[in-house]
């Protein structure tokens, strides 16, 4: 990629209605543009990063046995209506009519829609288990949308949902996608803990949600020596406010905050029941499907990956989802042609090698050049000038370490490899 088709949308200053550093790194950098009140646009930064926190998910996904649908963001209200969650889920569903009067919302969360779906597909205890899951839009309409794009109306969210005859296979699904979060949240290199959860208003029996440790985090947390988790209202009544109090000093846990990126739930049959969802057994009866779900907040991750790596020039990317791997930043190659040579057959071979490379062939000078991209966060920067060129070298400069050194073109190709 060159910056002469893709591209970038950096600011000087930072916004002042933004309070979060995540937020407002978001907007200086170009990732993202409030279109309303919690509605934004992906600019190609920004899209490049959901892309590939949206390949890590997609891959642990598969390696589970779950596969990828795309399911319609409108919404039947009958549906709604049948799980009794068009009356309880209150104002944040946003409900619209057509023009046939008809009603309908925007897609919060999926359960009713592939209960339904479900249902009309499945009907022995041979087509299970299932397991299902979609990258999407969902629509809600909070309350105070803020943090950008960490509370929005609108926002990318991965939803999985599995089917079963049995106790047991539901327990070992959700085992599975738990397992499975614990290394999508590993490769997205976060700090994290997972802790016991209230299911809210999705329902079911057993939840646990996945929080990314951070000082600007809505949820409170206590945290065990192993940084083991639990939710802070969880914990509240499990023991009563008073004893915690004492709980807290006699295992010295620690009150930490997080961001949730992650919750899953086992449902049971709270869907299946209400919606008539059922199923022959191998002993020809009829029963409920039983059902887990599972969500990840994919566009949320972008701000809390941010909030957990940031220092006073900007972004630092965790390399697994960094935008890009390197930049190419090459100083006047527009004046001199050596330059633009030499910059050119390097672009190139990182190309073939399949190396994720953003060639900087703007007329600007080498320090706005860097400020953007340390702005930005890319791990690695390879600065190219007459110098570099003499000498048959780059100078790469160390997004984390703030060191600089001079390698030649194999070396640095060596890399990468
Ligand atoms: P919260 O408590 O933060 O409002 P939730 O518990 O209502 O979230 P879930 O129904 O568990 O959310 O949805 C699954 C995931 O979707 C959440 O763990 C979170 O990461 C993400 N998410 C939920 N609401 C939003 C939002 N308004 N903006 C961005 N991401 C969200
Ligand atoms: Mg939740």
């Amino acid at each position: 990629m060159k910056t002469s088709h893709f591209p970038i949308f950096t600011l000087k200053d930072i916004p002042s209605e933004a309070e979060l550093i995540s937020h407002k790194l978001m907007i200086k950098s170009g990732i993202v543009r409030q279109l309303s009140s919690g509605l934004y646009t992906w600019l190609p930064l920004g899209h490049r990063i959901l892309e590939k926190i949206k390949k890590i998910i997609r891959e642990e996904m598969n390696s589970i046995g779950s596969t990828e649908i795309t399911m319609p963001l409108i919404q039947p209200a009958e549906l709604w209506k049948e799980s009794g969650r068009w009356d309880e889920y209150g104002p944040e569903l946003l409900r619209i009519n057509d023009r046939h009067e008809r009603e309908y919302c925007f897609g919060p969360t999926f359960e009713e829609v592939i209960t339904d779906l479900i249902r009309k597909e499945v009907s022995s205890y041979k087509q299970l288990p299932i397991n299902l899951f979609q990258i999407s839009t969902k629509f809600r309409d909070e309350i105070r949308p803020r943090f950008g794009v960490m509370r929005a109306r609108e926002f990318v969210m991965k939803d999985s949902y599995s089917f079963h005859n049995n106790e047991e296979c539901l327990n070992n699904a959700y085992k599975n996608y738990a397992a499975a979060y614990e290394k999508i949240f590993k490769r997205l290199m976060l700090d994290f803990t997972t802790v016991e959860a209230d299911s809210g208003n999705i329902g079911g029996n057993e939840s646990h949600e996945f929080h990314v440790i951070a000082d600007t985090g809505e949820d409170d947390l206590l945290l065990d020596k192993s940084s083991q988790g639990m939710n802070f209202e969880i914990a509240k009544t499990k023991y009563g406010e008073n004893d915690l109090q004492k709980i807290i000093k006699e295992n010295d846990l620690k009150h930490v905050k997080g961001i949730e990126v992650g919750h899953i739930f086992k449902l049971g049959d709270k869907y299946s029941s209400k919606m008539k969802a059922e199923i022959t057994t191998k002993e020809s009866k009829k029963i409920n499907l039983l059902m887990g779900c599972y969500g990840i907040g994919v566009s949320r991750i972008v701000a809390a990956a941010i909030e957990q790596n940031n220092d006073d020039k900007g972004i630092i990317w965790p390399s697994s989802i960094s935008p890009f791997d390197i930049a190419l930043i090459e100083i006047d190659g527009h004046k001199d042609k050596s330059i633009r040579d030499f910059t050119t057959t390097i672009y190139k071979k990182m190309k073939e090698l399949n190396i994720d490379v953003i060639y900087d062939d703007r007329d600007s000078k080498l320090g706005s050049k860097l400020t953007d991209w340390e702005l930005i966060g890319i791990p690695t920067l390879a600065i190219i000038g007459s110098k570099e060129v003499k000498n048959n070298v780059v100078t790469l400069k160390n997004r984390i370490k703030d060191t600089k050194i001079e390698i030649t073109i194999e070396n640095l190709l060596d890399k990468f490899l």
